[in-house]
């Protein structure tokens, strides 16, 4: 049996992304739909590390990049992998990727970037708080280790961006970074520290946490996959299989999933997916971390949750639709005991994820080519948590027609047109 409903806005996707921007919209006096076909954090924001990095500048794309894509393919505990059935499909998005990667195009994305993230931590507090889900948000940093001065060296790019755009971190000997997390093994040379970053210590309840409120305070929340949006002379009509909702305006954060809907609106957006992976461990045997720590030759990331110590990693391109192949991110499992001692070992849990990603590293935010009741929100890529809250503030101010806290031109969705 369908059925058919009608609000002012419909926001379509109830990850991180989406739960900000309902919550935000219903909070400012409208009424709110939030539809998603599996229900809250089903997605992307549901395994993550957790990591807020606010004032972030790093693009993912970086000169000189290209020279380490073959080695890093061939290392069979590296963090890039590729399904070789999809290389055809990834192949358009990896050149305009590596393109990305020309010193102009690295100066855009990193200004972009700053200024997109420069509030993250200031969103996150009034979200967290109006929610009532402060206690989920803790202000430990980001920390990233290395065992190699080779290691080291090799970030010295990235902290000629983050210096460009004036991005705080600290650089700490080892002294300092036993003195800060003691249950490392002490194979560490170098740290470098984002003092301002939080981590949340759980990520799914934070998102589950905010679509509560989000009813709370009178917002609907439909459980239904949107195949279809239309516009007609009174607004949009979105159809699922047994749904249909009217709506006056419709924000489209369907993270790595955007791709179809947001073509219904005229737009053609390189839109992929960098898969990634984590698996969760306890740590019974002595010192835990107090913060997430990226182990930075390795890439991957060991968080502190409050379920376990969660390791993140891997790129991985394979699509959408390939099942998970948890090999790689297994072989991490040593090295990631020699970096945490504590750490058992027993894989309690596994998780594929979607990180929805563009070549320029940055997300659409903005109106749809053909229609200014539909705004794009997706393509957060390695930064979404970070940027969910802000995206959603961004968003009800395009809907209310407020003007924009920040020029929206590097997020639109037209720029590679
Ligand atoms: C291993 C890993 C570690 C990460 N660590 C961090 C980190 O530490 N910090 C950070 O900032 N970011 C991190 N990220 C990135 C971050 O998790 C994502 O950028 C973010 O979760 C994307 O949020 P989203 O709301 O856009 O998408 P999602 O959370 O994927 O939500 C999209 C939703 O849309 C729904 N949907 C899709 N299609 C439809 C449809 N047709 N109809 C209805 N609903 C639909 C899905 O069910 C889903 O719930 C990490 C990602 C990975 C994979």
């Amino acid at each position: 049996m369908s059925s058919s409903s009608k609000c002012d806005v419909l926001v379509v996707g109830a990850g991180i992304v989406g739960v900000s921007t309902a919550y935000l919209l219903q909070h400012a006096g409208l009424h709110v739909t939030l539809v998603d076909k599996k229900g809250p954090c089903a997605g992307t924001s549901y395994g993550n590390a957790g990591a807020i990095v606010d004032k972030c500048s790093v693009p993912n794309s970086l000169p000189g990049l290209w020279k380490s894509v073959p080695s890093m393919l061939l290392d069979t505990t590296g963090p890039l992998t590729l399904r070789w059935s999809y290389l055809h499909k990834i192949m358009p998005w990896l050149v305009r990727f590596l393109a990305e990667g020309r010193s102009e195009r690295v100066t855009h994305n990193a200004a972009a970037l700053r200024r997109l993230s420069e509030t993250a931590a200031a969103d996150w507090q009034w979200i967290s708080e109006a929610a009532g889900l402060s206690d989920l948000v803790k202000e430990v940093g980001w920390l990233k280790v290395y065992d190699s001065e080779e290691g080291f060296e090799g970030t010295s790019d990235a902290r000629a961006i983050m210096d460009a755009h004036d991005t705080d971190y600290e650089i700490l000997s080892q002294s300092d970074l036993y003195d800060l997390e003691p249950g490392l093994n002490r194979i560490f040379k170098h740290g470098l520290f984002q003092r301002s970053a939080r981590f949340l210590l759980n990520p799914e309840k934070m998102v589950k946490g905010i679509a509560d409120a989000f009813t709370k305070i009178g917002g609907n929340i439909v459980i239904s996959e949107i195949q279809q949006i239309t516009e007609n002379e009174q607004g949009l009509v979105a159809t699922g299989q047994s749904h249909k909702i009217e709506a006056g305006r419709l924000v489209l954060c369907t993270g790595a999933w955007s791709k179809n809907l947001a073509g219904q609106f005229g737009a053609d957006i390189p839109l992929d997916t960098e898969r990634g992976y984590h698996l969760m461990f306890q740590t019974p045997n002595g010192p835990t971390i107090q913060r997430p720590i990226v182990y930075g030759e390795k890439s991957f990331v060991l968080a502190p949750m409050e379920m376990g110590v969660r390791m993140t990693s891997q790129v991985e391109f394979a699509g959408l639709e390939a099942g998970p192949d948890y090999r790689r991110i297994r072989k991490l499992v040593p090295l990631a005991q020699k970096m945490l001692p504590s750490l058992d070992g027993k894989e309690q849990d596994v998780w594929l994820g979607y990180r929805p990603s563009l070549p320029d590293s940055l997300p659409v935010i903005g109106p749809s080519p053909r229609s200014n009741r539909v705004t794009f929100a997706f393509g957060h890529q390695h930064y979404g948590m970070t940027l969910g809250p802000t995206t959603g503030r961004l968003v009800r101010d395009i809907v209310l027609g407020n003007r924009d806290s920040l020029p929206l031109w590097p997020y639109r969705a037209n720029r590679f047109s």
